[in-house]
């Protein structure tokens, strides 16, 4: 097998030269083990909201975008989907993660009571999906309790995996018993491409994520099974969109395929968010200001209606409530009419659903272009 990475690698070579600023983010360490100001989310939401943006459609204002094609309130529907982040701590240290992760970030991260306090709340939603997030959540304690928990309730649940975790030795069970539960596996991957996987997440990553992707297909992953779909998910190397979802579809499962005997069963595009450590990226590499124009400018009224804030609602590790992973990311807590932050151990449906989503300058990340969210593209 390791022949046959080689021989790819000779076919699949890059006419980008990675080292320059175009060529996107480098793995790095978290923002808050670097001690940087840009890992206080007040400091993130400041240099969004300061940026010029004179020459964008509403000088940048979300809301106003909004209000032009008739949202005067952003509003939530029905949650259909349970988000849970549990936690921080990941192996990896990607340079374009909104979420901070890392392998020293061992302290935020999901108990057991908080999972009991999610189970209760899920058992008050019609939600038919729980999407378990992180960093990488299979590295926190209680895992596979949690998603035990949610099968036993008839939900769907979905794992968001970045794959080499799954090599870690201690998970090597788990394609498996994820398997048995019919757990559906949504896996980060920059690019089919090497040199640009590794670029983003760091030397050997590439190589590891196709051993892990061997271990799905092995167990049944990936080859058309309704009860073991196996989803990719990339985002773009730089400061630009993502191709379309389709296109991009159709030539990774060839390319995968061909060099690697690999398949998959669906591809999922989001765009960069402009936080956290792709924000650091953005504003080192000078490309913040015309990164942010892009999104302004391809704002996209046809995604709103379908903005994942709409039908998911997001919990942290230490349960408080957001109306999606995002404005978690900001410390931006959902907002009851009352004006109270909700948290999870007095989840109250009906109040949440009379909230009004909160929106920023971020916001213009998902609504760009085909638009963005956990599920990928919004209109295709
Ligand atoms: S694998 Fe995901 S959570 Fe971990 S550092 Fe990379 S982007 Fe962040
Ligand atoms: S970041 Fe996206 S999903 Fe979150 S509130 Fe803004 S528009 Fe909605």
């Amino acid at each position: 097998m390791a022949e046959a990475i080689e021989k790819s690698e000779v076919l699949i070579e890059e006419d980008i030269d990675l080292s320059s600023k175009e060529a996107g983010s480098k793995p790095t360490t978290s923002l808050k083990s670097r001690r940087l100001p840009l890992a206080s989310t007040r400091k993130q939401i400041e240099t969004l909201e300061l940026l010029d943006l004179s020459k964008t459609q509403h000088v940048g204002n979300f809301a106003a975008s909004l209000s032009a094609c008739g949202w005067e309130k952003l509003m939530p529907a029905k949650i259909e989907i349970f988000q849970i982040n549990v936690g921080k701590l990941c192996n990896m240290t990607c340079r374009h993660c909104h979420v901070d992760s890392g392998p020293d970030r061992v302290e935020e991260n999901m108990d057991l009571e908080t999972i009991d306090a999610c189970l209760r709340a899920l058992d008050k939603t019609e939600a038919h999906t729980v999407d378990i997030t992180g960093g990488a959540p299979e590295l926190i304690p209680h895992f596979r309790y949690l998603i035990d928990q949610c099968i036993s309730r008839g939900k769907q649940v979905i794992d968001r995996c970045n794959l080499t975790v799954l090599l870690l030795p201690r998970f090597r069970d788990l394609p498996e018993w994820l398997a048995e539960r019919s757990v559906e596996i949504v896996c980060s991957l920059p690019h089919y491409r090497k040199r640009n996987t590794d670029a983003q997440r760091g030397e050997g990553t590439y190589e590891k994520s196709m051993q892990a992707l061997r271990r799905l297909n092995d167990v049944g992953y990936g080859k058309g099974d309704p009860d073991l779909r196996l989803t990719l998910v990339s985002n773009s190397a730089g400061a630009y969109l993502p191709g379309n979802q389709t296109a991009m579809e159709r030539e990774w499962k060839a390319a995968l395929e061909k060099n690697y005997g690999i398949t998959f069963d669906r591809l999922i595009t989001i765009n960069n968010m402009p936080i956290s450590r792709f924000l650091e990226w953005l504003e080192e590499s000078g490309n913040l200001r015309s990164y942010m124009e892009i999104l302004v400018n391809s704002f996209n009224p046809a995604t709103v209606s379908g903005l994942m804030c709409r039908n998911t609602i997001s919990v942290s590790w230490d349960g408080r409530i957001f109306d999606c992973d995002f404005n978690q990311m900001l410390d931006l807590e959902s907002k009851q009419p009352d004006a109270s932050r909700p948290h999870i151990r007095d989840f109250n449906v009906e109040m949440l659903a009379q909230r009004q989503i909160v929106t920023g300058r971020h916001c213009f990340g998902c609504t760009a272009g085909a638009g963005s969210s956990c599920g990928g593209a919004i209109n295709t």
